[in-house]
């Protein structure tokens, strides 16, 4: 029994206008937001950013990349639990039976506690890159140790915080960053935000392969107002695009787009993560 039996739903598809049947990515929803702490509606986003992604242009102009002639598969979304730790779980399952395909994989949130399961099934020799305005280094939020809020502080918990580089942080409470500093955490402010920021980084001479989460907040409200959790000062798209540019090469395995917000959302945010996908996507098809 596949993956797609056990609990993926059918849900309304990204347009395939080419007629293969060997998809170059996939891409899954996540209908998950039940930690959110401020504003709930996450959840409705993956269908919100699929209507986006199928009412914009697909021709990658940044890395020259049609995919209206690329085939990407969308397995619909997956059937969520009640808590985050037990669809944490199912996220993770999913992601280790895709990763084999060696194909690069989208997941669309939902909330960030999503990406601890992504991140949790991604091998070893694989740096992770999170896009993010708040650090979700808290310990506990409202009396539970896995939310929204602590996915970070999770992960590190059991994995190696080489692997990591968080970018675009600006908001968190006196005991994260003190947790951030204590552990040396490989933390690009949002004040120390830079376009050489690769270059500088030891990170991107030590890895091959990345992972990378985006929560859409990472980007200043202007441009996603959109989100669970709006905070001021944030990157702009060409910040974002700017740094796929200057990846050179690196290779991609997958990536997940979570946080936007539909029921807060004046459409930008979500055809932002459209274009997100598009890019980023894009850019896995650029390298030979
Ligand atoms: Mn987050
Ligand atoms: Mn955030």
């Amino acid at each position: 029994m596949s993956y797609r039996d056990l609990y993926l739903q059918d849900v309304g598809k990204i347009l395939k206008l080419v007629d293969s049947d060997t998809p170059k990515g996939k891409v899954f929803g996540v209908p998950f937001d039940a930690t959110s702490s401020y504003r709930t509606g996450s959840k409705l986003a993956p269908q919100a950013i699929r209507s986006a992604f199928n009412n914009i242009e697909i021709y990658s102009r940044l890395f020259d990349v049609d995919l209206e002639k690329e085939y990407i598969e969308d397995l619909g979304d997956l059937s969520t639990l009640y808590d985050a730790k037990s669809t944490s779980a199912q996220v993770s399952r999913l992601w280790k039976e895709l990763l084999e395909n060696e194909i690069p994989i989208c997941m669309l949130g939902g909330e960030h506690s999503i990406s601890y399961g992504s991140i949790s099934a991604v091998p070893n020799d694989v740096g992770i890159i999170i896009f993010d305005a708040h650090l979700d280094l808290r310990d506990e939020l409202g009396g539970s140790d896995f939310t929204h809020a602590t996915f970070y502080r999770r992960l590190l918990d059991k994995l190696d915080r080489k692997r990591f580089i968080h970018l675009g942080s600006r908001a968190a409470c006196e005991q994260e960053w003190r947790y951030a500093e204590d552990e040396h955490l490989n933390i690009i402010e949002m004040g120390n935000y830079k376009i050489d920021l690769i270059d500088r980084n030891l990170i991107f001479k030590e890895y091959e392969k990345f992972y990378v989460s985006v929560d859409m907040d990472v980007f200043d409200p202007a441009y996603a107002p959109g989100v669970a959790n709006p905070e001021p000062d944030g990157i702009s798209p060409k910040d974002f695009f700017n740094f796929l540019k200057n990846l050179s090469g690196k290779k991609i395995i997958g990536f997940d787009i979570v946080e936007s917000c539909p029921p807060y959302d004046n459409g930008n945010t979500c055809v932002l993560a459209a274009k997100l996908m598009l890019e980023l996507f894009s850019y896995c098809f650029s390298l030979k």
